[in-house]
């Protein structure tokens, strides 16, 4: 009897470890199918049809609940535990690139100019390898965990919603109320076998915007008789450089970028309009704010004291920077422990890249890691966001393995 209630006691208070290794490991051909087969059929932000589907029938097949479509083509998964206990989402996004792939492999896209070069196919394949370790062990899992398939994480078509913004819109934390999120990307820096973890940002703010900077067009010869924006809007790139470099506490990271110029029709005529896009990038939500709000003063100031006019905007709402809860991501560093080995496990630093994921860590605690993929001896090293992104597979099982464990941590034990 009293050795009845022991077991009993601690089937509850430890994470099946050795169950879900085995589970996990003995998916290793499926998800790598899986990971293929959404690969070669790569779809971009709100665009995800099949990838939607295919991820809603194997979820269906697996016995979850399932909303789809939710935030266009996005999916939520529930798995109730046979046990009453907390809840927990796991996020995985779905979409791919305007990328050509130049990868010679028997998984090529066949989607010409679209690639998953951030890695988003394993992203799901993991979130799906998870959801079928866990449901196998639904008997005796401790509580709830809601997987989310996210649309349009890379951006979406101009004038569309999307992404995690809409998914939380349409409800996706509620209903069962999700305590706690977690969330992965690939990350060609570290090897495969390793994992990184950071408390507090992991990564930057990201907000693109546009200078429009007027003027009056006339003969190039006599640029007194018109306006010209073009030396205007030169010397705004330089004074917003010293925005960053000379009007920010020097201790805050942060970037900005104008990647875009566009203006002028012809080499002896004054250009009656100069466009300028660019990106701003912060760790903080403070030095966020007040690096627009400086932007916003020198475009205007150096407007002005040229007799011309500017005006800033901001395309859609930006991501704030992708927070990892302190709290929470001390209570589950150990699980990545368990399933890594210590010294596989890096707190990293954060990128200035940016996140939607952003947009759920502010709403629940969360915690964001990422995973090696790089294989030096398998010639896998290109960056994401390239033509010759790839991955090692290897990461698929571990994945799975890290996912479901880090999920069962918390059912255990919270923050
Ligand atoms: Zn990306
Ligand atoms: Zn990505």
């Amino acid at each position: 009897m009293l050795l009845e209630i022991v077991l009993a006691a601690t089937a509850v208070s430890l994470t099946p470890d050795a169950e879900i290794q085995a589970a996990a490991a003995s998916l290793r051909a499926a998800l790598v199918a899986t990971r293929r087969d959404i690969h070669q059929h790569p779809e971009l932000g709100n665009r995800e049809v099949r990838t939607g589907t295919l991820v809603a029938d194997r979820l269906r097949a697996l016995g979850l609940e399932v909303r789809h479509p939710v935030a266009k083509t996005g999916v939520v998964g529930i798995l109730r535990g046979a046990r009453p206990g907390r809840v927990v989402a796991i996020r995985a996004d779905i979409d791919a690139l305007p990328i050509q792939e130049r990868n010679e492999v028997p998984y090529r896209s066949e989607n010409p100019g679209v690639k998953h070069a951030c890695g988003h196919d394993a992203h799901t394949a993991i979130a799906l390898g998870a959801a079928e370790v866990l449901s196998r062990l639904k008997p005796r899992l401790p509580g709830t965990v809601v997987f989310l398939f996210q649309p349009a994480e890379e951006g979406r078509p101009e004038g569309e919603e999307g992404g995690a913004g809409l998914m939380i819109k349409e409800g996706a934390l509620d209903d069962p109320k999700v305590e706690a999120i977690l969330g992965l990307h690939m990350d060609p820096f570290l090897d495969i076998g390793q994992v990184g973890w950071s408390i507090g940002p992991i990564f930057a703010s990201s907000d693109t915007f546009v200078i429009e900077v007027e003027g009056k067009r006339t003969h190039g010869a006599y640029p007194h008789t018109g306006l010209d924006p073009i030396p205007v809007a030169a010397e705004i790139v330089q004074a917003l450089q010293l925005v960053v470099s000379r009007q920010i506490d020097a201790q805050n990271p942060k970037v900005l970028t104008i990647g875009e110029i566009h203006g002028g029709n012809r080499f002896n005529i004054l250009a009656d309009r100069v466009t300028l896009k660019g990106t701003m990038r912060t760790l903080d939500p403070a030095v966020r704010r007040e690096i627009k709000e400086r932007v916003a003063r020198t475009i205007k100031g150096v407007a002005e004291a040229h007799g011309t006019t500017a005006s800033l905007r901001f395309v859609d709402e930006g991501n704030s920077p992708t927070m990892n809860d302190a709290a929470l991501t001390r209570a589950l560093v150990p699980a990545l422990q368990r399933v890594y080995g210590k010294e596989h496990v890096l707190e990293v630093r954060p990128q200035m890249g940016a996140e939607d994921f952003a947009a759920f860590a502010e709403r629940v605690p969360g915690l964001y890691i990422k995973m090696g993929i790089r294989n030096e001896a398998r010639g896998i090293t290109a960056p994401i966001h390239t033509e010759d992104f790839d991955i090692d597979e290897d990461v698929l099982p571990l994945g799975v393995r890290a996912m479901a464990t880090l999920a069962w941590d918390y059912l255990i034990r919270g923050r």
